[in-house]
């Protein structure tokens, strides 16, 4: 399920988007998997910027958000995301909340840190 995914991924992304480490189990009860998204080439389709506008080797807001989407489309039932704070999505309705990556006083707001 996770590489097909993936691979639906990479039709939007132009083969941009691996995993950063393979799928690991999060434990040997839980069906569930942890999973973290990088890109190829930084120059490419769904890379990160920083707030300088650096290269990032790191997949942005969009690449994820159409993965969680493909997820729940697969039938996925909850995915919790750890960036920036915890996101516990039961549904595609939680999925797309941005948030603030900058700081206070200069916002930068996930969804802007990147090319798409
Ligand atoms: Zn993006």
């Amino acid at each position: 399920m996770l590489s097909d995914a993936l691979f639906e991924l990479n039709i939007k992304y132009n083969g941009n988007i691996e995993w950063k480490k393979d799928p690991e189990k999060v434990s040997v009860k839980n069906r569930g998997f942890r999973i973290s998204l990088k890109v190829k080439d930084s120059s490419g389709i769904g890379a990160r910027r920083s707030r300088n506008g650096h290269k990032m080797i790191s997949a942005c807001f969009h690449a994820h958000g159409d993965l969680f989407d493909i997820l729940f489309n697969y039938g996925a039932n909850r995915i919790v995301t750890e960036y920036h704070g915890r996101n516990d999505m039961k549904s595609k309705e939680d999925n797309w909340k941005d948030s603030n990556i900058g700081s206070r006083y200069f916002a930068l707001y996930h969804s802007e840190a990147c090319d798409c």
